[in-house]
């Protein structure tokens, strides 16, 4: 059946009804201190009802919490270190990183992952952070937040070693349809970006095609890698509906569909409904 028939998708008015999560965005960086009410309120009006704002490292984790204390049940964080982002990656680091897990409002470990694409961190030291985080997550029996760049073989050992007993997101994802198979044989979700709008990223966009529709996530990952049509400026929560537009032609379901099930699938992965 053809439901992606653009006559018959909701225009533009009608698709702000829908609902939407963006589950990953960096709302505390500095790109957004002159605006960040007004980016609220531009996602809040396309239909974005909540968000998750990362944490990439102590500081970043902080202010994520103190967003998320400021906008209960529209904002929630997650605290974590980048692998690119590992200054605060010291013992008291670590105690600090625990500390902030306690957080009610911090719904997920990370981000944390693999990055081999930059070489600002030492391969071996992002491996072991890596394991530390995947351990943490177990102890605190939340889901996992992951990056992974030019990195899935040693990322996905980690992970088969490690186990995710809460479940996490392959977030980001850059992959082609291997290593997607691979990220849904290991139990986790996958969360697209606006690269998917991009018609060079010809692999990534096959794999979106074939990700079952219970795993599947909305991200914006901004300040970063804003989508078509808003390519090269800042990227924001409310074009994760942009994303989502794409997403929903490459797997040949309505907007309505996708966004029903992208939003109970944030919702069911980061239990969402508990807080
Ligand atoms: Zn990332
Ligand atoms: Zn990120």
């Amino acid at each position: 059946m053809i439901s992606n028939n653009q006559t018959q998708q909701p225009n533009q008015s009608s698709s702000t009804q829908l609902k939407w999560i963006d589950s990953h965005a960096h709302l505390d960086f500095d790109r957004f201190d002159h605006d960040r009410k007004e980016v609220i309120q531009r996602a809040q009006a396309r239909g974005v009802e909540k968000i998750i704002s990362i944490g990439t490292h102590i500081a970043s984790s902080q202010r994520a919490i103190a967003l998320a204390e400021e906008h209960p049940d529209f904002i929630f964080a997650s605290a974590g270190f980048h692998p690119l982002y590992m200054d605060d990656e010291h013992e008291e680091g670590w105690q600090q990183l625990s500390q902030l897990l306690r957080h009610p409002q911090v719904v997920a470990v990370g981000e944390t992952g693999l990055d081999y694409y930059y070489d600002k961190t030492e391969p071996e030291q992002q491996r072991q952070s890596f394991r530390k985080h995947l351990q943490l997550a177990k102890e605190f029996a939340k889901p996992i937040i992951i990056h992974i760049r030019d990195a899935f073989d040693d990322a996905y050992r980690i992970i088969e070693e490690e186990g995710v007993p809460a479940g996490g997101v392959v977030h980001c994802f850059t992959g082609g349809i291997p290593e997607c198979q691979k990220a849904l044989e290991l139990g986790l979700y996958i969360s697209i970006s606006g690269i998917a709008t991009f018609k060079s990223a010809k692999a990534l966009r096959a794999a979106v095609a074939i990700i079952p529709k219970d795993r599947l996530l909305l991200e914006t990952d901004s300040p970063f890698l804003a989508p078509t049509p808003h390519r090269g400026s800042r990227n924001e929560p409310s074009f994760v509906v942009d994303t989502a537009q794409c997403v929903a032609e490459l797997q040949n379901i309505s907007l309505s569909e996708l966004a029903k099930t992208s939003y109970d699938n944030t919702l069911r992965l980061f239990k969402l409904n508990n807080h």
